[in-house]
């Protein structure tokens, strides 16, 4: 019976590991001691909340490369978990106490098929190289919003992105794929293995993809145009019933996301409602869709026009906005999908969350999160034809509890805070399924609520994972667990 790798390499061996890795691997890649600036760069994550430990930093130049770091990480019995824009925030990552991160970043660049259909991606490749290489030759595809993330990252669980109205999950564009297996094997696969199904919504726990083909397009629409309201924490029940009235459902051309935050100078007593409305193909966001929120009377009402590559600046996830950056918080945030918004619901949370980070609370920098992304072009795919479980889910919500951590308590009272918040979401809901986005997971949910309720989904998953990763080497990332798994 496999038992979960999880053996950290004493001290006294890294330099005998090190030494053997850098006499293996091709001389680009470079090998890192716990001792050096670079191992400290490359380690550092983007939520300091129960990150995983590892004790020598490989960072591959070649895709045989990585092949030859999981062969010997096999061979050692070494963990191992690739390390791309570092964004994942799930607990389960903490699991890793020590061995081998494969760090991404040398394995970054951008094809493009001759025939312009395909790009081809490094499997270290951050969405905005993807995103300005393809809009300079007139093309674009789905990626996720935040530059400092890679593609492969949000992709592997499905992943949510601007363009998603019209051509569906990033998943949904995968057109082949090159995967390291847990064998330590690199293999070729595109829709005749019985692994593609896998890779797109639960890719984490198979292997690592050292690069991918996916579909592309012609940008069709150049113009974005964008407002962003700020409203006073009162208006909650009236913003989410205009929300329901005349932005659901969203059209394929159009996105609103809302955060509720504290912004002390303008509202020093409670969490402020920033709204976005985005909307494509258009230098000014039509009045159809933001009179109904102008009525309400918000605070403040900013618009912004410009192109594609603006959206994440916009949204305050370009490579240089505050979210992007490593600060020592600990990020975790508590995913619901729901359908639509319950106004009751929302103003009971609203409550919740403004008595809990108001004022001189810990939490204070703490931000909920409603993402409502066109589902068009997602829900066109059958839902039976990926893992990725919740098409017919239409808004991401999620409180990102944020704080510096300091004790064990703190951490409790985050998860439980998290968990209140989110917990309010889904009865309000009315469903009893608890659907939660892996990519935004805390880490103590079900694989129900990460990969579907659907019996055939789990043995599916159970089955290739028996299959594809008997010993469960890539089982950091929301694991799934086959029926001879034992964990120690
Ligand atoms: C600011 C911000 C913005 C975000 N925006 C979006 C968004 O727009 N859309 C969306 O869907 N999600 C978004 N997310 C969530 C995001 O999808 C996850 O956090 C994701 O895990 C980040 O991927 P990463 O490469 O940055 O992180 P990492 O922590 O480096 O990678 C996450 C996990 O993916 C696996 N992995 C990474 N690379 C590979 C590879 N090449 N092969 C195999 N496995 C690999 C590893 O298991 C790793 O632990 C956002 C998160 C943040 C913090």
């Amino acid at each position: 019976m496999p038992t979960y790798p999880n053996n950290a390499i004493q001290d006294s061996t890294i330099e005998t590991h090190a030494k053997a890795l850098r006499d293996t691997l091709s001389s680009t890649t470079r090998v890192y001691h716990p001792d050096s600036t670079e191992f400290k760069t490359l380690s550092a994550r983007w939520s300091a909340l129960a990150g995983p430990k590892v004790n020598v930093v490989v960072v591959p130049s070649t895709e045989d490369d990585v092949a030859k770091i999981v062969q010997y990480a096999r061979t050692t019995g070494l963990p191992i978990l690739a390390f791309n824009g570092v964004h994942a925030a799930i607990t389960t990552l903490g699991r890793m106490q020590g061995g081998i991160e494969i760090y991404m970043g040398q394995l970054s660049n951008v094809k493009i098929a001759q025939d312009n259909k395909t790009v081809t991606i490094g499997g270290g490749t951050l969405t905005k190289a993807v995103t300005d290489t393809l809009w300079n030759v007139g093309k674009q595809t789905v990626t996720g919003t935040c530059e400092s993330v890679s593609v492969l990252g949000p992709a592997l669980g499905g992943g949510h992105g601007w363009l998603q109205g019209h051509y569906g999950l990033i998943a949904d564009q995968f057109i082949s794929m090159n995967i390291v297996l847990a064998d330590g094997t690199l293999h070729t696969i595109d829709a005749s293995s019985d692994l593609w199904w896998a890779m797109k919504g639960a890719g984490q726990n198979f292997g690592i993809v050292t690069s991918l083909t996916s579909k592309i397009y012609d940008i069709e629409q150049y113009d974005w145009a964008i407002e962003t309201l700020i409203f006073d924490g009162d208006k909650v029940e009236a913003l989410y019933q205009a929300v329901n009235d005349y932005l659901s459902p969203v059209p394929a051309h159009l996105i609103n996301w809302s955060y509720w935050l504290n912004i002390p100078n303008i509202d020093p007593n409670k969490p402020i409602v920033m709204l976005y409305i985005i909307q494509e193909g258009a230098t000014a966001v039509s009045p159809t869709y933001t009179k109904p929120f102008h009525d309400i009377g918000p605070l403040s009402i900013d618009a912004e026009s410009g192109d594609y590559r603006d959206l994440a600046r916009w949204t305050q996830v370009a490579l240089d906005s505050p979210p992007s950056q490593k600060t020592g918080l600990a990020n975790p945030r508590f995913p619901a999908y729901i359908k639509e918004y319950n106004v009751a619901a929302q103003k009971l949370a609203y409550d919740a969350f403004a008595a809990e980070v108001s004022g001189n609370s810990p939490f204070a920098k703490s931000i909920f999160m409603f993402e409502s992304y066109p589902v068009q072009g997602v829900q066109a795919i059958e839902s039976d034809s990926t893992a990725f479980a919740f098409r017919d889910d239409n808004i991401l919500t999620a409180p990102l509890i944020a704080y510096m951590p300091s004790s064990d308590e703190l951490d409790r009272q985050a998860a439980e805070l998290g968990n209140k918040l989110r917990e309010i979401i889904r009865r309000g809901s009315g469903s009893e399924e608890l659907h939660a986005y892996v990519n935004y997971a805390f880490g103590d949910e079900s694989p129900q609520n990460w990969y579907g309720y659907e019996q055939w989904r789990q043995d599916r998953l159970m089955a290739l994972k028996k299959k594809y990763d008997p010993d469960c080497r890539f089982n950091f990332f929301a694991p799934i667990k086959h029926d001879t798994y034992r964990e120690e």
